[in-house]
């Protein structure tokens, strides 16, 4: 079955790599955590099922090739994001770790009371409570910029707000409530401009949008593999090598060490020395095989595809009265919407009975929500398995919770 999005070509059909999506159902939560090709899945039963062994350890041949399947994974990576060495790749749990790490081995070394992290009112709180932890134990001050009338990180604000106080600005590549894409170049050049240096949680864009780090100028970069149609509890810290280097260990165990003494222990160098204990190893083979799948089918189609069902759902949504639309037409995937007088956990309970998959929620963004004015939206959400009917199925699906509801 071919999925037609009319005339504009962006039309990608691969729903049937996804073997846990039976015909019929629409799965509309993507940016919550996207379904497994079957590429994927086979990247991990081969490893578990066929050439398990350790890393970095073993003497024995299985041990070592294993070694060398985790270490293109990290080469697969760096090269996935521009980075310029694949030892500026930190393997993680996902994105909350990754800003951990940062916050607590960068950020304790680096803040003193007084400086300013400044995020943005609509980040996700994997990127608000490390820096309030931080924030705890050093006395650092934490502003958050404005967002524009629909929905964007309001860079001029930001650009207004930043002083030389400032030493960090951490920020949403893309909104995973609103699908808002940030002008990260222009982030980049307005951090940088205060001698601050800018993070960007690119859980959201990596899936959705090509991501070249030496082309945008960040610093730090992080992004989970569960959302990339890998696995779970695995993810990716990327920063400047010259930053891993004078960055001290925020985690100690095996691993990380060059030498162990009880008269002082040494360091490993980058990524090592980030990476204490057995790594999630069959989580790296199983991400390198997403990165091969999703640039097999090219980001930049990838984007056109779901900025096309985007703009199929919210034509489709916004023609029905009750329903309030949030974030901007151009959203990268996501799409967050309202009924009035409709709780959104109403709203996905029906849709589920219609056999659509939705989000509804605070999506961990209650800052977002409080400045939307709302407990809860519900959200829609895209990836290379949805096609029209499913935009069509949600639609459908709103409009009997309309009618529900009188
Ligand atoms: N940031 C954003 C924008 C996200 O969408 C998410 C996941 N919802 C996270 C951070 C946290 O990712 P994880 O739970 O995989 O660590």
């Amino acid at each position: 079955p071919s999925t037609s999005l009319g005339t504009n070509g962006a039309a990608l059909d691969h729903l049937s790599d996804f073997p846990a999506i039976p015909a019929g159902w629409a799965y509309l939560d993507t940016a919550a955590t996207a379904q497994k090709p079957r590429p994927v899945i086979a990247a991990i039963d081969a490893a578990y099922a066929q050439t398990y062994a350790t890393v970095h350890r073993g003497v024995y041949a299985r041990s070592a090739d294993m070694t060398l399947a985790y270490e293109a994974a990290r080469r697969r990576v760096a090269g996935f994001i521009g980075a310029a060495s694949e030892n500026e790749i930190v393997f993680v749990r996902g994105a909350t770790e990754g800003i951990n790490l940062v916050a607590q081995s960068w950020g304790l070394s680096h803040l003193k009371p007084g400086d300013r992290v400044l995020l943005s009112m609509l980040e996700h709180h994997s990127n608000i409570v490390p820096w309030q932890l931080i924030q705890e134990r050093t006395g650092i001050v934490i502003d958050a910029c404005p967002l524009t009338e629909d929905g964007r990180i309001d860079l001029d604000a930001a650009e207004a707000m930043l002083t030389p106080a400032h030493k960090l600005v951490a920020l949403a590549h893309v909104s995973n409530v609103l699908g808002s894409i940030l002008d990260v170049k222009r982030a980049a050049k307005l951090a940088h401009a205060v001698g601050a240096k800018l993070l960007l949680d690119g859980c959201q864009a990596v899936p959705r949008l090509p991501v070249n780090v030496g082309e945008i100028g960040c610093d730090f970069y992080v992004f989970s593999g569960h959302k990339l149609y890998g696995p779970t509890g695995i993810g990716v810290l990327w920063a400047r090598a010259e930053f891993l280097d004078a960055m001290p260990p925020w985690q100690g165990g095996g691993a990380m060490i060059d030498r162990v003494s009880f008269s002082g222990t040494t360091y490993a160098p980058p990524p090592a020395r980030f990476e204490a204990g057995t790594p999630h190893i069959v989580g790296t083979l199983g991400l390198h095989a997403a990165i091969d799948y999703v640039e097999a089918i090219g980001l930049p189609a990838i984007h056109a595809h779901e900025t096309a069902l985007v703009t199929a759902a919210r034509e489709m949504l916004g023609a029905q009265n009750s329903v309030r639309l949030f974030g901007p037409d151009d959203s990268a995937g996501i799409v967050s919407f309202a009924i009035e007088g409709v709780h959104p956990h109403d709203i996905g309970t029906i849709l589920d009975e219609n056999q659509v998959a939705i989000r509804a929620g605070h999506h961990c963004a209650q800052p977002l929500m409080e400045h939307l004015g709302v407990p809860a939206t519900a959200r829609a959400s895209f990836g290379v398995y949805n096609n029209l009917k499913d935009v069509e199925r949600l639609a459908a699906g709103i409009e009997r919770v309309a009618r529900i509801f009188g």
